[in-house]
């Protein structure tokens, strides 16, 4: 977009292009998510009248045909930057002072009067008290778990985020054991604690294993086999251990203090609301900032930067009203405030909940809920958020998050009219309030 603008452009990048959602994220996290939902829809189908005859996965088969198109998305993805007038640098960039960067490879040196930061981040391997545990060098991150030469019978994954909330669906749905270990009470800390408590408990009737309370001390590879100790004693025989405790700034031997950028505590660059970091010259934009760790946030600060430096239209990035989802299975989506969070910024607030049976589950014969919750301030009656957790739950949030970016309110949800048979239709259907509470 700067080349488009008339910029002279040159990218350094190390590893593959497309970045951390392309090559080592959302995309092939998104790819595994389908297949392992075959299963299900494999076990819904003789309620619908299908006799499913013998069945079976194969691994390397699945893996082979994600590379192959992740390897087209960066062929795609390359392509539209050159198209653009980029010059590519397959090179590692460190700077060596404001205006100048080494490129370690090759040994160049390149200035420029602007410089981007946008060298994204990486899972972390600390646990505990910020060390790498004994054994910790046997587990791997979610970056390997894309490239294991065979699936595992029993992963144990650590961590209650998104990443470990997602590969503990993808593998239970392959076929493996698994068991999460989660140090706090509930995982997904910062989401709405009904949803929560309706994943969790979702994971136990779908016969996932969720430690709560619980940390790896230790890890030791016997036989074939790795052990976890616990910090509760107990010890866990597992095939592979995946870390997803959380990822890190990739600043590190960056060396941005020869141009003055300060970092923050966690090594993040610090920026301004223009993306502007404490060189004046220098921006930094997506999961290196840690704000919100997101790919459409990320583009979305990339715009607004081209915006302020090359179109002289300063335009600050605006991190309101984002919606998410965690591609569990059913689906955690997400779009402002939870009710925890509403209640703390002061609001009294209504609640609206719903939980029913989806109509596919009917016929299907398991016993799958879908749980929705709309959170209201009482005075204005504008909706600050609407949660959802079941089938197809990313695809509707995008739509109520516009509905809260023109600042809706609860009577404009009532005064839509349901498109009806479906899950969505719920949301301009709930009329009866659950309760309302005070901060
Ligand atoms: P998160 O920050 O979401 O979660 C990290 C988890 O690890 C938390 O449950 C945290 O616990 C736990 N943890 C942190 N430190 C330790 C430790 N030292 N020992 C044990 N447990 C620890 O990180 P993820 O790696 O899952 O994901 C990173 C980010 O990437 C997400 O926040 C999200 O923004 C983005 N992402 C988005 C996706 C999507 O949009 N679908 C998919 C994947 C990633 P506690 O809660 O107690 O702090």
């Amino acid at each position: 977009m700067a080349a488009l603008a008339g910029a002279r452009v040159a990218i350094a990048e190390e590893s593959r292009m497309g970045g951390t959602c392309v090559i080592r994220g959302c995309i092939p996290k998104k790819l595994l998510v389908y297949a392992s939902q075959f299963a299900e829809n494999f076990a819904d189908a003789p309620g619908y009248g299908w006799t499913i005859g013998e069945r079976s996965f194969d691994w390397a088969t699945l893996i082979a045909n994600k590379d192959k198109e992740i390897a087209r998305l960066e062929g795609l993805y390359t392509k539209n930057v050159e198209a653009a007038g980029v010059t590519i640098f397959a090179d590692r960039a460190v700077f060596e002072d404001e205006h100048t960067l080494l490129l370690l490879n090759s040994q160049k040196r390149v200035t420029a009067e602007k410089i981007l930061i946008a060298t994204g981040n990486r899972p972390t391997r600390e646990m505990g008290t910020s060390h790498i545990i004994p054994g910790g060098n046997l587990c791997i991150t979610s970056d390997e778990a894309f490239h294991l030469k065979e699936m595992p019978k029993r992963i144990l994954i650590a961590g209650g985020g998104y990443i470990a909330l997602e590969f503990a669906h993808i593998f239970h749905g392959l076929g493996a054991h698994v068991s999460l270990v989660y140090r706090g009470e509930k995982p997904l800390r910062g989401f709405d604690d009904d949803m929560r408590t309706a994943l969790c408990e979702s994971m136990s009737s779908r016969g996932l294993e969720v430690l709560l309370g619980c940390e790896f001390t230790k890890v030791e590879k016997r036989g074939d086999c790795l052990h976890a100790e616990t910090n509760k004693g107990a010890v866990i025989e597992c095939d592979q251990i995946l870390l997803a405790i959380g990822r890190q700034p990739n600043t590190m031997a960056l060396h941005v203090e020869k141009a003055g950028v300060a970092l923050g505590k966690k090594g993040e660059v610090k920026v301004d609301d223009y993306s502007r970091t404490s060189a004046p010259h220098i921006y930094a934009v997506g999961d290196v900032t840690d704000r919100l760790q997101l790919t459409p946030v990320a583009i979305h600060e990339a715009m607004c930067f081209v915006e302020t430096v090359f179109k002289n239209n300063p335009t600050a990035p605006d991190h309101v009203h984002v919606a998410s989802a965690v591609f569990t299975t059913p689906e955690l989506a997400v779009v402002g405030m939870s009710e925890e969070k509403a209640l703390l910024m002061g609001h009294t607030v209504d609640i609206y909940k719903s939980s029913f049976r989806p109509l596919l589950h009917t016929l299907g014969g398991r016993p799958v809920r879908t749980m929705m919750k709309m959170v209201v301030d009482q005075a204005t009656q504008k909706v600050l958020g609407v949660h959802i957790f079941g089938d197809h739950a990313a695809e509707i949030i995008q739509l109520a998050a516009v509905a809260l970016k023109l600042g809706a309110t609860k009577q404009d949800f009532d005064s839509t009219i349901a498109l009806h048979p479906t899950a969505a239709e719920e949301l301009v259907t709930m009329r009866t309030k659950s309760y309302s509470k005070s901060p």
